[in-house]
């Protein structure tokens, strides 16, 4: 089986509900996923899209875009094929905030993200740059470390999205001078102790950092900790869906990983990788001839 659990049917325009969430822009992922051989498709819009989220946190950012009604929201992708998800961000000091929204809807799974570090910035959005909040790299890849093992602790998340997001940028952002695997430790310790889901994001490959999420160093770390890994490529669009799975599938396999995770209402179990057959077929066909 393959999955892609972190989608967005929605683009990063405020106010565009109404077009986003339509029966017609579900069918064009689905369509896109079945021609790629993934049977599992899901969505998990940016929680801090619905007004519900301003409880969490408020920020400019999020203010300017928390427009959408959340039950309306899972309301709508209970009436297509897609799982039902949240990308729901890890904000300091709200988990019992994020705990109630969580509970109030019957959700197939949680990802948890950390786009911010609180007041001191965003990781992936140069408005609000974290990178002037901090001395130097490793500080920050440090603060970057810690909040991700904090989400892995509340307990709240069934997947911990993009798990090294703060490489984003690639080259254009200076590199700690330790060695990453040191600023990995705290993470893959509460992984370890919490064993949640992490995620295999493509997303990095469109992205400055041209890699995928996570680091190889990161992920065999993971796998010493017992981690169970899913799949997804943060699609905003449904060309993105499934984008990069050849170098997903390559990197799962050099790690030796067989099984990847799926979720239905907010249980997780393991399938065995793999395209739906006939895609698969189809495939090896255009690569033979
Ligand atoms: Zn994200
Ligand atoms: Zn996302």
């Amino acid at each position: 089986m393959l999955t892609d659990y972190h989608l967005h049917l929605r683009t990063d325009e405020v106010g565009k509900a109404a077009d986003a969430f339509t029966q017609e822009n579900a069918d064009r992922y689905v369509a896109a996923a079945e021609e790629q051989g993934i049977e599992e498709l899901g969505v998990s819009e940016h929680v801090y899209r619905f007004s519900d989220a301003l409880e969490i946190w408020d920020h400019p950012y999020w203010r300017d875009q928390a427009v959408d009604d959340l039950g309306a929201y899972c309301e709508f992708v209970r009436t297509t094929p897609l799982r039902l998800g949240l990308e729901a961000d890890y904000v300091r000091g709200a988990e019992d905030r994020i705990e109630s929204l969580l509970a109030a809807h019957d959700f197939d799974y949680v990802v948890g993200s950390v786009h911010y570090l609180g007041e001191k910035g965003a990781v992936d959005d140069q408005r609000y740059d974290v990178w002037d909040s901090f001395p130097d790299a490793d500080s920050l890849w440090g603060a970057y470390f810690e909040w991700q093992a904090e989400l892995v602790r509340t307990g709240l998340f069934d997947i911990v999205s993009h798990p090294d997001l703060i490489k984003i940028w690639g080259d254009d952002r200076p590199a700690p001078e330790r060695d990453p695997r040191f600023h990995y430790e705290p993470f893959v310790e509460a992984l370890a102790e919490y064993q949640i889901a992490v995620e295999v994001s493509t997303a990095g490959l469109r992205k400055p950092v041209g890699e995928i999420y996570p680091a190889r160093a990161l992920a065999e770390m993971c796998l010493e900790a017992g981690t169970e890994f899913a799949l997804s490529s943060d699609a905003h669009t449904p060309d993105q869906v499934g984008f990069g799975y050849d170098d997903a599938l390559a990197f799962l396999e050099e790690l030796g990983v067989e099984r990847i995770c799926v979720f239905e209402h907010r249980k997780r179990r393991t399938e065995p990788i793999g395209r739906t057959g006939l895609q698969q077929e189809e495939l090896d066909r255009e690569e033979a001839g």
